[in-house]
């Protein structure tokens, strides 16, 4: 054993000590314990750095406390100009989901209970009359986000059979998400059809036998291809599938309920148009492009769906009333599009002008403690993220700090209000694409204290 480590005083030591028996008084004993016990282990780990006086452990033990009182899971301000960024959690909420979530929250609700017959209901009708009268659906399904989607549906029409699907569509949408994987595990046998970048209907009516139980497209959602390219369109592959006498699984992805041509965002289609081509499934998430919370839509044919429902594995990837309630809430602003357009933070985000933007950057930085900050206002270009319009380039403005761009962002991210920014060209942009109007104020105090 080292002198060092020798020297490391005991757990019961430190416990003892007038600093640390303070913590004792608002953190249970127990906790304040953890925090010696794991204080002392870093110390062993690397002595060098060991707190040598009484007044180093308490603040030591102090630090390691609060970080771990520190929820892991807290609010951030997006300035990464990707909008619908995955891992900060995608869409963020209308005020009236969050209202809806909080009211069903607090106590018990009709998840189950049909207040109209005051008998048993079910929780498979809160968003299906909405889906239907906004996509022209026969009928509608919620689970757990669109890969649970597409495992029930496939699993439902296609265990142990096989599932059709384009070479070209065998995508990695992110993280662990892999069709060819997703599919595999949802029991069906996946034929490749097709090559990487073209694909005939002719391959797909080759590759249809009496074995086939689905014909699968996957919209590619998060890259494009062009040049020598050839897909099959979903309007005619559902007619192949209509001829084959086997359902057409269309994975779209994005859930754009509108049409967003009239800013910019062109070339995706909308759940309307996905129903409309004549796919019998289709599949799409909850909290991309549709603004709501995390949440998979099936749509589609009256007669498919309700096998979905009765799918032993739909249990398994049921929503719980605080998704519905919200999800509820954020399908009702889509009946009055230029409502959903304003309320939706996601796409109030994605279609605010470049020029309200410019002005909100000038803003913030005109109200920073100027030379200490060296901030400055820049034009960008932020992504819709999420998946969805992956070659579109959205005008958009940032706040650039001067300075240590790595201390910057350690301190933004470290603060109070975590602040997740990009560094390029050695310098921390803010970009205002996915931060709301109504946080500038935040942002600046974040900002704030950050440079401090
Ligand atoms: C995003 C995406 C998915 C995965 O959706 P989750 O809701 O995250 O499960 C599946 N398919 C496509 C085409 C997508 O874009």
């Amino acid at each position: 054993m080292s002198d060092l480590r020798r020297t490391l005083p005991a757990v019961h030591v430190l416990l003892e000590q007038d600093g640390v028996r303070a913590l004792a008084e608002r953190v249970p004993r127990s906790v304040v314990a953890e925090a010696v016990r794991a204080e002392l282990a870093a110390a062993r780990t690397k002595p060098a750095h060991a707190p040598t006086t009484e007044e180093a452990w308490t603040a030591a033990i102090a630090a390691r406390l609060a970080a771990s009182e520190r929820a892991t899971l807290q609010p951030v301000l997006n300035a990464t100009g990707v909008v619908l960024h995955t891992n900060l959690g995608r869409a963020p909420l209308a005020e009236a989901a969050i209202d809806a979530m909080a009211d069903v929250a607090r106590g018990f609700a009709s998840l189950e209970y049909d207040l109209v017959t005051g008998a048993r209901g079910s929780r498979h009708v809160h968003c299906a009359g909405l889906l239907r009268e906004l996509t022209g659906a026969e009928d509608a399904l919620i689970v757990n986000n669109c890969a649970a989607a597409l495992v029930l549906a496939l699993n439902t029409v296609a265990d142990g059979r096989e599932a059709i699907v384009s070479r070209g569509e065998l995508v990695e949408i992110g993280g662990s998400f892999r069709v060819p994987d997703i599919m595999a595990r949802s029991g069906a046998r996946l034929v490749e059809v097709g090559t990487t970048n073209r694909t005939h209907a002719e391959d797909y009516r080759r590759a249809c036998t009496a074995q086939t139980g689905a014909i699968v497209s996957v919209h590619r959602s998060n890259f494009t291809v062009d040049g020598f390219v050839a897909a099959v369109p979903t309007r005619a592959l559902a007619e192949l599938a209509d001829a084959a006498g086997v359902p057409l699984l269309y994975d779209f992805g994005s859930g754009l309920m509108l049409d967003l041509a009239p800013w910019g965002l062109r070339g995706e289609p909308t759940a309307r148009d996905a129903v409309a081509a004549g796919a019998s499934l289709v599949v799409m998430s909850g909290d991309k492009l549709l603004g709501g919370p995390q949440a998979g839509i099936v749509l589609g044919r009256a007669e498919l769906v309700d096998a979905m429902r009765r799918n032993p594995l739909a249990r398994a990837l049921r929503v719980d009333k605080l998704t519905l309630a919200a999800l509820q809430a954020t399908l009702r602003l889509y009946r009055e599009p230029s409502r959903a357009v304003r309320d939706i933070p996601a796409l109030a985000m994605l279609t605010a002008s470049a020029e309200s933007l410019q002005a909100r950057a000038a803003a913030l930085v005109a109200r920073l403690p100027g030379a200490r900050v060296g901030a400055r206002v820049a034009s960008t270009e932020a992504t819709v993220g999420g998946g969805a319009f992956p070659s579109s380039r959205i005008p958009s403005c940032a706040v650039v700090l001067a300075g240590d761009a790595e201390r910057r962002e350690r301190a933004l991210r470290d603060g109070a209000l975590p602040v997740v920014g990009r560094i390029a060209d050695g310098a921390l942009w803010l970009d205002l694409r996915g931060i709301a109007a109504a946080d500038d104020d935040r942002l600046l105090q974040a900002i704030v204290e950050a440079v401090r």
